[in-house]
């Protein structure tokens, strides 16, 4: 194979990885971000179920106060009912004693209704705060393992920048800015295999007569299509 031509080839090789290796510490923020996701929605979730048991533990204090008020109110009437002059004035007094009383009877009833609801919210908010905890502690591990591959990343990529320093030396200019001029407009793919007289850029099947140029590899030769830079790579059984 020409040399150029391998040349080349091995400079594809080098920009595949260098370009992978650019997309994923590029990336790395929105890795971030997905792994960010389940941690805020259950952080959201933790934070709605804790309200609700607020809620409901607030319920059940505002209705025991106003129990307890009522309950003040009787022992009141109580004390006053030595005073009282008339049976009329008593049948009364007793009758608001009655009536508060059924009233208090009523908030217990619902206090027990409340309580009900808070013994189900304690679960659920237990539960909330074990998944918050569960993915919080993901989350973190997820930004290590991202923050450590794209630490690893950015070194292996200083090492394949030095790498191909070197070898661009090598790459004849007008190849080295063929090539050049391909990749960025080939999406990062400038040289590709021909297998099977198919080019592996873009699987045009090539003239046979060019597939026995490509075989010979005496010179640099593109896909009549996609205009990649072509060298022969045999087929794999
Ligand atoms: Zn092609």
């Amino acid at each position: 194979m020409l040399k150029e031509l391998s040349l080349l080839k091995e400079m594809q090789a080098l920009d595949t990885k260098i370009i992978r290796l650019k997309t994923l510490i590029e990336n790395s923020p929105v890795a971030i971000n997905e792994c960010n996701r389940s941690y805020k929605d259950s952080q959201d979730e933790r934070q709605k179920k804790n309200t609700d048991l607020d809620k409901a533990l607030k319920q059940k204090r505002d209705l025991e106060s106003s129990a307890g008020e009522k309950l003040e109110k009787i022992k009141k009437l109580r004390s006053k009912s030595a005073d009282m002059k008339t049976n009329k004035e008593y049948q009364l007094h007793l009758k608001e004693v009655e009536q508060l009383e059924k009233e208090i009877r009523l908030i217990e009833d619902h206090i027990l209704i409340v309580m009900e609801q808070i013994e189900e919210l304690e679960k659920t908010s237990a539960a909330a705060n074990k998944e918050f905890e569960k993915e919080q502690n993901k989350y973190h591990e997820a930004v290590e393992v991202v923050k450590k591959d794209q630490t690893e990343g950015e070194k292996e990529l200083d090492a394949l920048l030095k790498q191909r320093a070197g070898l661009v030396k090598h790459i004849p200019n007008e190849a080295y800015n063929k090539y050049m001029h391909i990749l960025e407009r080939k999406n990062g793919l400038a040289a590709v295999p021909a297998k099977a007289e198919l080019c592996q850029g873009c699987f045009l099947n090539m003239p046979p007569q060019l597939f026995a140029e490509v075989m010979k590899g005496e010179k640099i030769n593109t896909c009549p299509q996609c205009g990649r830079i072509l060298y022969f790579e045999p087929e794999t059984q």
